[in-house]
């Protein structure tokens, strides 16, 4: 069997038994595979063993690979975004999980509705607060939110957040628990559109972590297709 097949079984096991741990179904959890340390050849194989979203987070080096892959799969662009590739990013990328200031969703706003393609959006939260970390801080979140929401070409799907690096993932469980606390007080406004349904969370190194605590959506590079990991190896 083909490596990333291998990998993929793996990790499904993995999400199955977070979601018995945690009392959920494991149909709510979606595998992004994050193609960004590898080449176009090895992204069409995770494609080829049945992975469905694929995540970048460079638009150089994104673009070239959704130009051979796109018409197969559905993109997502995971890093951060600057205001002046919003152009190469909109209409391509189904989904952009790092909208974390204003002057960006007016860019993407723009370019959405440009190749009339809105664009799904989730807001990054910088919940650990480092500061090498982009993203909102929490208590910006429901101002941006409702701003953001504004935008008729993009759509406002749910909230992402990137844990800290630690050993032992068990150490990020509170910040994924509090992405989760952020998410249920949007839903408390009462307003249909900042109701987000997902939580984009958790890497190869926590993943199982963050599904217990709510993932729907994570984001898995190198435990599913490697770092550096090529065609014919
Ligand atoms: C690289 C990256 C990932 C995947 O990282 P792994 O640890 O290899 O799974 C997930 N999310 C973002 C935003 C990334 O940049």
């Amino acid at each position: 069997m083909d490596e990333i097949q291998q990998n993929l079984r793996q990790v499904k096991e993995s999400i199955a038994k977070a979601c018995r741990r945690s009392g959920r179904n494991p149909e709510d959890v979606r595998i992004v595979a994050v193609t960004k340390y590898v080449d176009v050849e090895t992204t069409r194989r995770a494609l080829d063993a049945g992975l469905v979203h694929i995540g970048e987070s460079r638009a150089q080096e994104a673009v070239p690979k959704w130009k051979a892959l796109g018409d197969r799969g559905v993109w997502h662009f995971i890093g951060h975004l600057q205001s002046n590739k919003a152009k190469a990013v909109a209409g391509k990328f189904t989904y952009v999980h790092s909208l974390d200031r204003y002057s960006l969703a007016k860019e993407l706003n723009r370019r959405s509705e440009g190749v009339g393609q809105p664009t799904r959006c989730f807001m990054q939260v910088n919940v650990s607060g480092e500061t090498s970390k982009h993203g909102l801080r929490p208590e910006e979140l429901t101002d941006f939110a409702r701003e953001a929401a504004e935008f008729p070409w993009l759509r406002l799907e749910g909230l992402m957040t990137m844990a800290p690096f630690t050993e032992d993932p068990e150490e990020v469980r509170p910040v994924f628990r509090q992405l989760k606390a952020l998410q249920q007080e949007l839903q408390r406004l009462g307003d249909p559109r900042l109701a987000v349904p997902h939580l984009s969370m958790g890497m190869s190194r926590d993943y199982t972590v963050a599904v217990e605590e709510g993932a729907t959506f994570v984001r898995l590079g190198s435990i599913l297709v490697g770092q550096s990991y090529s065609a014919g190896r």
